[in-house]
């Protein structure tokens, strides 16, 4: 490099600020249970590619005239992907989104873009990214009401569809709610096609934390290809775990086919949503199958299960109303105190809050929450006893 395009240290000043601000993330990295995200990985090893301007533009099944990318790593990906939600080989294309949000872009804009005039149809309780795409992608849609565990309503939806019999439905279903863990149930969708005689239909699957759970569980509920999928979209840095956010993406080629655009500028095809693509995240997904290994999940996953049940047992002990869904690693519980949310980073929505026990989740941190919810609602009742 040429002396004059080189930079200039970090003042003492600029450095303090960043020492400071990672003694902050180190310190609330030890209350983190709130949110679906693993804080269990170590991708010191793919440093190095961080040096260089890699970038994984256009479609990574297609050769490309950028050739810094990571694109064989990114196929190496989707086809373990490809295997987990059981995608028929000839059907089989994806990509490696920047999270869950984007492949549930993608997922609606294949379904609009195969059924134009199609109605999107999806719960109450589907992640609140949802109704900012179908803004953004200017599709009709209609929410359907959801049960108090957080399945869509069979009832509710077979009614709404009935009265548009005419339009092609997109249905967009859940396969763990972002609050409460609740996959929907895709065989009564079905089965609400079929006795309404709809031939043209597209699902759609958000999985995001539960596409990487239920693959490695005994007695999963219908959630992936051989349900009847069209698409769906699993994120990365939930169960996985990533410093970057990231996600895959499937759906079946024909729709694919029919959005693609062959761009001359990068020689390859504009299959993606975005254009620059994040070339050290799908290096962090391969990474992680190789090191950690389907076991290593299911291993994983089988602690989240036990340290799930332990919190549902220790919240229920102190009076808080804990449960989960089959399967889920969210706890939801009474919604406590605002400085234990706080504290704890805790998502709520109404009356209810839920902890997440993703691999990182310790019993001796569950202990901690539950020595917090019983302190802070027993100065509550105390305050209400005084009042
Ligand atoms: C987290 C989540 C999303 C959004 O995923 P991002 O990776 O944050 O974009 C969508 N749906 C559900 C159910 C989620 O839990």
């Amino acid at each position: 490099m040429d002396d004059i395009l080189r930079p200039s240290p970090l003042s003492a000043a600029d450095k303090k600020r960043l020492d400071d601000l990672y003694a902050m993330i180190e310190r609330e990295a030890a209350t983190f249970i709130g949110y679906p995200c693993s804080a269990i990985f170590d991708y010191r090893a793919l440093y190095p590619f961080l040096s260089h301007p890699i970038n994984n533009v256009g479609d990574p099944f297609v050769p490309s005239n950028f050739h810094l990318n990571t694109h064989v790593f990114e196929r190496e990906v989707l086809e373990i992907f490809g295997e987990l939600t059981h995608i028929p080989a000839d059907a089989f294309w994806g990509y490696i989104t920047n999270g869950g949000t984007e492949g549930n872009m993608y997922g609606i804009f294949l379904g609009r873009e195969l059924f134009p005039d199609g109605v999107v149809y999806y719960s109450e309780d589907t992640h609140y990214s949802v109704s900012k795409i179908l803004r953004c992608l200017h599709v009709r849609n209609i929410m359907i009401k959801s049960q108090p565990d957080g399945r869509i309503d069979l009832e509710d939806l077979r009614e709404t569809i009935r009265i548009h019999r005419d339009l092609p439905p997109i249905i967009f279903a859940n396969v763990g709610t972002t609050m409460r863990g609740a996959v929907d149930d895709l065989v009564g969708i079905r089965q609400i096609l079929d006795d309404l005689a709809v031939h043209r239909s597209y699902i759609h699957a958000d999985a995001a934390l539960s596409g990487m759970i239920l693959p490695f569980v005994d007695d999963p509920q219908p959630w992936d290809f051989r349900a009847g999928l069209d698409s769906i979209s699993i994120s990365g840095h939930k169960m996985i775990g990533s410093p970057m956010p990231c996600g895959v993406c499937l759906a079946k080629k024909v729709y694919v086919d029919r959005i693609a655009r062959s761009i001359e500028y990068v020689g390859t095809l504009d299959t993606t949503i975005l254009g620059s693509r994040s070339a050290i995240t799908p290096l962090f997904l391969w990474y992680a199958f190789r090191t950690v290994g389907l076991e290593g999940f299911r291993r994983r996953i089988k602690y989240c299960f036990e340290v799930a049940d332990y919190a549902v047992a220790e919240l229920g002990r102190i009076g808080r109303n804990a449960w989960r869904h089959a399967n889920s690693v969210t706890v939801v519980f009474d919604r406590p105190a605002p400085e234990v949310i706080s504290k704890w980073q805790l998502a709520v929505q109404n009356a209810i809050a839920h902890v997440i026990t993703m691999p990182h989740v310790t019993r001796e941190r569950i202990d901690c929450l539950v020595a917090d919810v019983a302190r802070a609602s027993s100065v509550a009742l105390g305050a209400k006893g005084n009042a």
